[in-house]
């Protein structure tokens, strides 16, 4: 679908997956005008598919449309148009417990724009694909190295959404890690270079004593939306959970750590560098916490528990 400025946005069309023509002087390419989100479609045991909460990609989606100077499809827009696109490949969709279909939604200024300004011209698409486990390791434990010299986002920078460009700022320390064996780097706060703040594409949660604690949302970090689910299904179980600074040591004290992202949904995390230094967690990383949390989230999301939640939107085939 496209829309000019005001954001009163065609009726979009499914059509077969193939390159898009836009102007070599579109918004998106030379300034970097551009959002994605990430969710996916489940199949449940009887073959019907679930979609995840898409009214929070839908939401998140039209908050960093306003950061970008965009237009945005409303929550019900965005939400039918995923809903198309799924039931065109609904082929697609893996059985239960065989992975799940990636659905990646794209706002872009495609319109032409030579000096610095917002694009005359946006273009929303979807486009899916079948995915297993993001990590190779698949549920087994990740390791990650904490970044002493890449940041990946500063205050009053774009951080808390989930623009184009801030991938593109840590593809070089991503692969300097994976090029040392690491799963994936865990970004420090640009300013004391102390506090946590998220992975390339996941945030982070660390557990001491029963209490778990994840870096508040203040404007760097990504909300994520498994991030918030797992806060409301840990806190449903009786946990206590704080949004709060935690800084690097506590890290490297908790007793276990664990990732969460619609990629990679709850991922345990068995060792922490830091400095050059190797922590590694008990269990080799597969705490009861996150083991529990994880089972909890996904038995929701494959629709294998009732949906006591209300956060699953089943698709009518
Ligand atoms: N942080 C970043 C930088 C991400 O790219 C993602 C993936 N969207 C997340 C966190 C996790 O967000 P969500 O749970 O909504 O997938």
């Amino acid at each position: 679908a496209k829309c000019g400025p005001d954001g009163n946005f065609s009726k979009g069309e499914v059509l077969p997956f193939g390159p898009i023509a836009v102007s070599p002087s579109a918004g998106v390419l030379n300034y970097g005008q551009g959002l994605f989100e990430g969710l996916k479609a489940y199949r449940k045991t009887d073959g019907s598919i679930l979609l995840f909460r898409p009214e929070e990609n839908a939401s998140r989606m039209i908050t960093g449309a306003g950061r970008m100077c965009m237009p945005a499809p409303t929550v019900e827009q965005f939400v039918d148009a995923v809903k198309q696109t799924v039931l065109a490949n609904k082929r697609w969709v893996p059985p239960t417990g065989k992975g799940s279909l990636y659905i990646r939604p794209l706002l872009m200024g495609s319109g032409a724009v030579l000096g610095l300004a917002p694009a005359p011209e946006y273009t929303f698409i979807i486009f899916v694909s079948p995915v297993g486990n993001y990590f190779k390791e698949g549920l087994s434990p990740i390791n990650l190295i904490v970044e002493d010299k890449f940041h990946r986002a500063s205050p009053g920078g774009t951080g808390g959404v989930k623009t184009i460009g801030n991938y593109a700022s840590v593809l070089k320390a991503q692969k300097i890690a994976k090029g040392k064996g690491y799963s994936d780097v865990l970004y420090l706060d640009a300013v004391h270079d102390k506090y946590l703040e998220e992975v390339s594409s996941c945030n982070i949660f660390v557990v001491k004593d029963n209490v778990i604690s994840t870096p508040a949302i203040k404007g760097t970090i990504l909300p994520g939306i498994t991030r918030k689910s797992i806060i409301e299904v840990a806190q449903s179980k009786g946990f206590k959970v704080e949004e709060r600074l935690v800084s690097v040591d506590e890290l490297l004290n908790a007793d276990e750590v664990f990732c969460t992202g619609t990629a990679v949904v709850v991922s345990p995390v068995g060792s922490i560098t830091y400095l050059g230094k190797r922590v590694e967690y008990g269990n080799q990383g597969v705490g009861v916490v996150s083991q529990q949390l994880s089972k909890s989230l996904t038995g929701l999301q494959m629709g294998l528990v009732e949906d006591c939640m209300g956060w699953t939107v089943r698709l009518n085939q």
